[in-house]
């Protein structure tokens, strides 16, 4: 019999199956989150930044009401606002970059009049121009404008300007207010890791509990094409394994069917249909192994039923059959536990009494043979009586064969000595 192989494993197939979705989802739900979470972000920190902006400009309003005017002197700009001079006065900036971690610088036009920022010498930029695109956005429009990535010396911020605007409507400067991104990317690190971390663990857990839930079914299904194999292979006496067999679903259901169909094959290979008796084929492998088993004593015996072409020319075929299951019956039952019997021939069968003395062997032999006597088989209204011939050979393990031929011709003895008898 050709083996069919499968080319690709189930399991592989069943992982594939499900981890991949897994993944996707995965992936869809971190980018997607990850997408909003950085729009939101955004979104807070220009709010936070347009807040803080116009708190500046409103406390400088109040602290020194007026419009901010240009004095120059001796070469040099001085920056007012009302009688009260900005240059060089840095305790405002300084306490909100102390308290906030934001960043501040007026502009006079885009000259940077006082600001924190400090460049890589350590000194505040002081005198230094705004970037092209800003003045551009802002200074020349008039409107106010939000920068996710700036980067000013050594580091990127999220920026925001807002123009600074006289009474008479003239953009004199603008102010500035930024927070530098790896501070925000810190912060914003501190509260999404552990949400990372426990999504992570569940995809772990979902991933394990979806491997091993895979494997044992893997496994189950594995034990069931062993069985299968090991019954197709001829080995009709292999057990299904137990945790499969108890299996409350349909695996465990496709196991128990299996072993149905290793019941009903046992039935078709080594029974009779008609008496239920195993067959000679199989009688001859038993036999066989009760030799090989080396018992200390075994006994075999051959009966044929007497005048059995009789019953059926009087009765009709359907008749010895009934005649063939009763006599099948009385053999059977009497031999239980004491060895087996097979249907042999026609109506003829095969007895082997197993680990009993030879004297023991003809004592059950008697009487079953008693028994077959007696037995009133009735059918269609008619009693059927019948009686059965029968040698019987002390077992010996060295040939089977000559030992069943042995036992044959003492039963032709037997028939050619009047029937209905035991010959030893
Ligand atoms: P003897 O006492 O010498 O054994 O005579 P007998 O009539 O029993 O023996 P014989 O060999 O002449 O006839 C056996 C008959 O058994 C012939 C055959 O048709 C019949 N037989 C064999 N198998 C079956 C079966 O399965 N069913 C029925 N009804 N008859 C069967
Ligand atoms: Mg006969
Ligand atoms: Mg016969």
């Amino acid at each position: 019999m050709s083996q069919l192989k499968p080319q690709k494993s189930l399991y592989g197939k069943l992982l594939a199956m499900t981890l991949t979705p897994l993944l996707v989802l995965a992936v869809v739900i971190t980018s997607f989150s990850a997408h909003s979470f950085a729009n939101t972000m955004n979104e807070e920190v220009k709010k936070g930044l347009m807040d803080l902006n116009s708190t500046i400009l409103t406390l400088y309003d109040h602290l020194y009401p007026g419009d901010y005017t240009v004095v120059e002197q001796d070469g040099a700009l001085y920056l007012l606002k009302g009688e009260h001079q900005i240059n060089g006065d840095f305790s405002i900036i300084d306490t909100i970059k102390k308290n906030t971690g934001v960043d501040v610088t007026f502009f006079y036009r885009d000259i940077r009049v006082i600001t924190t920022l400090t460049g890589s010498d350590g000194n505040r930029m002081i005198g230094t121009k705004v970037n092209a695109v800003v003045t551009r956005d802002v200074l020349e429009t008039g409107e106010a404008a939000f920068y996710p990535s700036v980067a000013i010396g050594e580091n990127n911020y999220f920026a925001y300007y807002a123009p600074v605007i006289n009474s008479d409507g003239s953009v004199m400067g603008m102010l500035f207010v930024a927070k530098p991104t790896e501070e925000v990317y810190k912060s914003v690190i501190k509260s999404v890791l552990p949400i990372v971390l426990l999504g992570l663990v569940a995809m772990l857990l979902a991933a394990v509990i979806t491997i091993r839930f895979s494997r044992q079914l893997i496994d189950a299904i594995k034990k069931i094409q062993s069985f299968l194999a090991k019954v197709a292979k001829g080995n009709l006496r292999d057990v299904l394994d137990y945790d499969v067999a108890k299996r409350n679903d349909e695996l465990g259901e496709m196991g128990r069917y299996a072993v149905t169909m290793q019941k009903a094959l046992i039935e078709q290979v080594e029974k009779d249909a008609l008496t239920g008796l195993y067959n000679r084929r199989y009688a001859e492998k038993k036999i066989r192994e009760v030799q090989n088993a080396q018992l200390d004593e075994f006994n075999v015996a051959l009966g044929d039923i007497d005048f059995f072409k009789k019953v059926n020319d009087t009765y009709g075929h359907e008749c010895g059959d009934v005649v063939l299951s009763r006599v099948a019956g009385i053999l059977g039952k009497n031999m239980r536990g004491k060895g087996f019997v097979a249907r042999w021939g026609g109506e003829e069968f095969l007895l082997v009494f197993e680990n009993s003395v030879f004297e023991d062997s003809v004592d059950m032999l008697t009487h079953i043979l008693e028994e077959i006597r007696r037995e009133e088989i009735f059918y269609k209204g008619k009693i059927v009586r019948i009686t059965m011939t029968f040698g019987i050979c002390k077992g010996n393990t060295d040939n089977v064969d000559l030992l069943i031929r042995e036992a044959d011709s003492k039963l032709y003895e037997g028939k050619n000595n009047g029937r209905n008898q035991i010959v030893q």
